[in-house]
């Protein structure tokens, strides 16, 4: 075995159907007396639900996240916790939620609890985003890693069926490039590949039957490994190309992930080909990126950059972007390459074996 630097995240997990109950004992286990709740105004209901269950510990609710954590709500949203004089501060929601969760604890030092409804995993990793002018800035803090997470199935059983398919994929995404990471190790690749499977075996039954808890119980835990594995190892070519193009050709974050990840694969097959078979075997395939093709196709999912509303004339401009700063990934960047990746993506090619 090769030699290996593994750290890990601090991280409580309550696990189980119905731990939305447990928020209480969870905000008492932090000493949280003057809790705000965040939520996206779409999830104004659940947002009530989790305020309602902290009775005297929460100050209120703020149900005004949005996609990308815009620079201006994110101000609002701080402002409101300093003159509610909040003391911690529960997300409720998807990646949006908890993404704004993340820049109020940033900002005021408040400790977090996530308790996420989507598969993005953004609650177990130190990574903040915000977005001012149309340009999203990251960072990592470790002040912005929740200091509890509630997992609860039973609140992803209203997930619409294509938000569930698109958000696994975003998860799936997470383990497939932690698995050829320039910093991974046997720790992080063991969680990746239990992501891959759980997600793998949960995804397709939930689309057949929504309300399957044990199918939706096999989706999160899948989702939250794979979240793990993004908060600790760097990821490569497919989250590079997906911040590209979901920044700067507005397209919808979880659907750009599902259509590039084969293709992403596709291009790193030949030059990562343990991970391709550790990914191939979870996955239950006879190749890893056919198989994710599949998967992704069996969900119902988009397939091609074009269904999402890409234009095919930004290909040359996003293959320009998608090579002009230097990062790590186990094939070599090309513009060529990419060039092609990006028009079987568009067109919705089944990558070859
Ligand atoms: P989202 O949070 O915007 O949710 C999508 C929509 O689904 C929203 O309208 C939401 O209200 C609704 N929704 C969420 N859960 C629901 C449920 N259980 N039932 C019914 N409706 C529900 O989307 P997302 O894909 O979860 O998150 C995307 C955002 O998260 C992006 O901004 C992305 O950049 C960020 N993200 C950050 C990290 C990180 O580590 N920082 C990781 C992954 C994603």
């Amino acid at each position: 075995m090769e030699g290996f630097t593994y750290d890990a995240l601090p991280m409580h997990v309550v696990f189980e159907a119905g731990a939305l109950a447990r928020l209480p004992d969870e905000a008492a286990r932090l000493s949280l007396s003057r809790v705000l709740v965040v939520s996206t105004p779409g999830q104004q209901a659940l947002g009530t639900r989790a305020a309602d269950l902290l009775g005297a510990r929460a100050v209120g609710l703020h149900a005004k996240a949005r996609m990308h954590v815009p620079s201006a709500i994110a101000a609002t949203a701080v402002r409101r916790a300093q003159t509610d004089n909040a003391d911690g501060v529960v997300a409720v929601g998807g990646g949006s939620a908890i993404g704004l969760g993340k820049i109020i604890a940033r900002d005021t030092g408040l400790p977090m609890l996530a308790i996420p409804t989507t598969y993005s995993g953004s609650e177990m990793t130190p990574i903040w985003g915000l977005t001012e002018d149309g340009i999203k800035t990251t960072g990592r803090d470790s002040k912005v890693l929740p200091k509890g997470v509630i997992y609860d199935p039973e609140l992803t059983v209203g997930l619409p069926p294509g938000v569930t398919a698109t958000s696994g994929m975003n998860a799936m995404a997470h383990a497939v490039e932690a698995l050829y990471a320039v910093d991974a190790n046997p720790i992080t690749s063991t969680m990746a590949e239990q992501a891959i499977a759980a997600l793998a075996r949960g995804l397709p039954r939930v689309m057949e039957s929504p309300a399957n808890l044990d199918a939706r119980s096999d989706a999160l835990y899948g989702a939250w490994l794979a979240g793990a594995v993004l908060g600790t190892v760097g990821m490569a070519l497919h989250h590079k190309l997906c911040h590209t193009l979901g920044g700067t050709f507005d397209l919808p974050h979880a659907g750009v992930h599902t259509v590039i990840l084969p293709h992403a694969a596709a291009y790193n097959a030949a030059a990562a080909p343990e991970a391709m078979a550790r990914i191939a075997a979870a996955l239950g395939s006879r190749d890893a990126p056919g198989g994710l093709f599949d998967l992704a196709s069996g969900l119902d999912a988009p397939m091609s950059l074009a269904v999402l509303g890409m234009k095919e004339s930004d290909l040359d401009r996003a293959a320009d972007l998608a090579v002009a700063s230097p990062y790590p990934n186990p094939a070599p960047i090309t513009r060529e390459r990419i060039r092609t990746l990006l028009d079987d993506a568009f067109h919705g090619r089944r990558p070859p074996a």
